[in-house]
């Protein structure tokens, strides 16, 4: 379902250009899970950012569910995006004046009124993710681990295809950390993937596949 073949990312630099992703092809399917590795600054974002199409790439194709997004026109890419993919990053990102429930509806709230059967979605999200005793709690009511859970509520809420988690886990100290990977983890059903970067080679370990980042390079790294 998620298919991506030799993308490249370059940047002007002053010396020419610095090319971030080289040749970077691999395929996912639904339910499956993979962890990208690599230092600060070996393209991880960069990556993810082209997985969600924030950016284009210099070169190569994406395709997920069928659809070229890449090929599409700025609205059609906008609600690709929209429709196709969540986003969890290092930081929340969550509204401080909202509470729990009406951060996971703000993709919804923000094209207008919100239906009781996405309401009622949310709910069930907040639940799974154990935060029903919160759904009135704003983001300063809540812990590090938990606004990141609500983070993770708010981008399964369109119920994506792919879900994007950028460092999710960066903020937080370990135990939480590993807690909230397993979330993720435990949440993930054949209905979505999830692609995680992360420079934690024990969290990456949950995950089905490892690939790591290494001069531009997307490669296989053997699980242990
Ligand atoms: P990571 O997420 O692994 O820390 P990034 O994807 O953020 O790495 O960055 C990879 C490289 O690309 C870095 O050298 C960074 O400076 C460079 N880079 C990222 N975004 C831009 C940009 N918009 N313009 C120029 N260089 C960039």
């Amino acid at each position: 379902m998620l298919n991506v073949e030799r993308i490249s990312k370059e940047y002007p630099a002053r010396s020419g250009t610095i090319s971030v992703l080289r040749d970077c092809s691999f395929s996912l399917e639904k339910g499956e899970s993979l962890a990208v590795l690599g230092p600060s600054g070996s393209g991880k974002s960069t990556l993810l950012s082209i997985l969600g199409t924030l950016e284009s790439p210099s070169g190569g194709a994406l395709e997920l569910d069928g659809i070229r997004p890449f090929g599409l026109g700025e609205k059609e890419l906008a609600a690709f995006r929209r429709e196709k993919i969540g986003f969890v990053f290092q930081d929340h990102h969550l509204l401080p004046q909202c509470n729990a429930l009406e951060n996971v509806l703000i993709p919804f709230l923000a094209e207008g009124r919100v239906s009781s059967s996405q309401s009622d979605f949310a709910l069930e999200l907040l639940e799974k993710v154990g935060l029903a005793e919160r759904i009135d709690h704003r983001p300063g009511e809540l812990s590090g681990g938990e606004r990141q859970r609500v983070a993770i509520a708010r981008a399964l809420v369109r119920r994506p295809s792919l879900i994007l988690a950028d460092e999710p886990t960066g903020n937080l100290d370990r135990t939480t950390a590993a807690s909230v990977t397993e979330l993720l983890f435990s949440l993930l059903d054949s209905s979505w993937s999830l692609i995680l970067a992360t420079h934690d080679l024990s969290l990456a370990g949950k995950l089905k596949y490892q690939k790591e980042i290494d001069d531009g390079r997307l490669l296989d790294r053997a699980k242990g």
